[in-house]
């Protein structure tokens, strides 16, 4: 029911945090794994303990780079759209450059992405669509105005992708972790990190494994009959 043997899966950020522990665990279902990144080197690193994994640098801060990447990576029956980032500031300070850069990344490339697989997973009658948005996009965050805007965004288009694609056996679903131990969140001090821990009902912040076993459980037929669905993977700290 969980087994992935036989697909492609196609998993952007892939060289660091969620997108390397994604990419690991689909692979560990069965899945063949092309990691997408900026950073050659890293996903280099990750790809060399995986026998079915090929690497593809983009930037897709790039106006075509979703396009192109698609092109570059052939026949893609899972894509994950993990790739993100922050420029985060408040509001009334921030700049417009904050602003379109993180849409950009966040909420473009996804989309356009999206639209691009979709075509040959409508034709093979199945696919999955699996993009990873955040625990913001629902509860707002201060100093992310342009990060709760991409992440909601993504959850909105998800949802009219979800009911377009349906009929040809695609599901398009989100995944909104809370506060995951990763690059994004060292930038935290050590004091910040355990504040929001005491936060979190579970107790503790979590790891990219914890995102990895909901993106595997969302990209098997187990999950065939799941779509439109933002599944929130945050120890309990926004419920509902
Ligand atoms: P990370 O910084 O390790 O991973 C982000 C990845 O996105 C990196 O591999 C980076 O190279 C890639 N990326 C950034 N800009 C890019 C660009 N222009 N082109 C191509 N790739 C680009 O952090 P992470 O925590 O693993 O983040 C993965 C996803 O999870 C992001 O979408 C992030 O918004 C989301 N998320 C993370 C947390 C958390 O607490 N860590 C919480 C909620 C959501």
């Amino acid at each position: 029911m969980f087994d992935l043997t036989g697909r492609t899966a196609l998993i952007t950020g892939a060289g660091s945090g969620i997108g390397a522990a994604i990419a690991t665990a689909l692979h560990g279902a069965g899945a063949a794994v092309v990691l997408s990144g900026r950073n050659a080197a890293n996903l280099d690193a990750v790809a060399s303990g995986l026998a079915r994994a090929r690497t593809t640098t983009a930037d897709l801060a790039q106006p075509g780079a979703a396009d192109a990447l698609m092109t570059q990576a052939g026949r893609v029956d899972i894509l994950v759209n993990n790739a993100g980032l922050t420029r985060d500031g408040l509001a009334v300070r921030m700049g417009d450059d904050a602003w379109a850069e993180v849409l950009a990344v966040d909420l473009t490339a996804p989309f356009a992405l999206a639209r691009a697989a979709a075509r040959g997973m409508m034709k093979a009658r199945w696919g999955r669509i699996i993009n990873i948005t955040s625990v913001v996009a629902k509860t707002g965050n201060a100093g992310q105005a342009n990060y709760c805007a991409a992440k909601a965004g993504v959850e909105g288009w998800s949802r009219a992708l979800a009911a377009e694609l349906a009929p040809r056996g695609v599901t398009v679903n989100c995944i909104a972790p809370g506060f995951i131990v990763t690059a994004m969140t060292e930038a935290l001090g050590e004091g910040q990190r355990e504040a929001l821990a005491a936060r979190i009902p579970a107790g503790r912040l979590g790891a990219p494994e914890d995102i990895a076993g909901a993106a595997v459980f969302l990209a098997s037929d187990a999950a065939s009959y799941i779509t439109g669905h933002t599944l929130h993977v945050n120890g309990g700290m926004a419920m509902g």
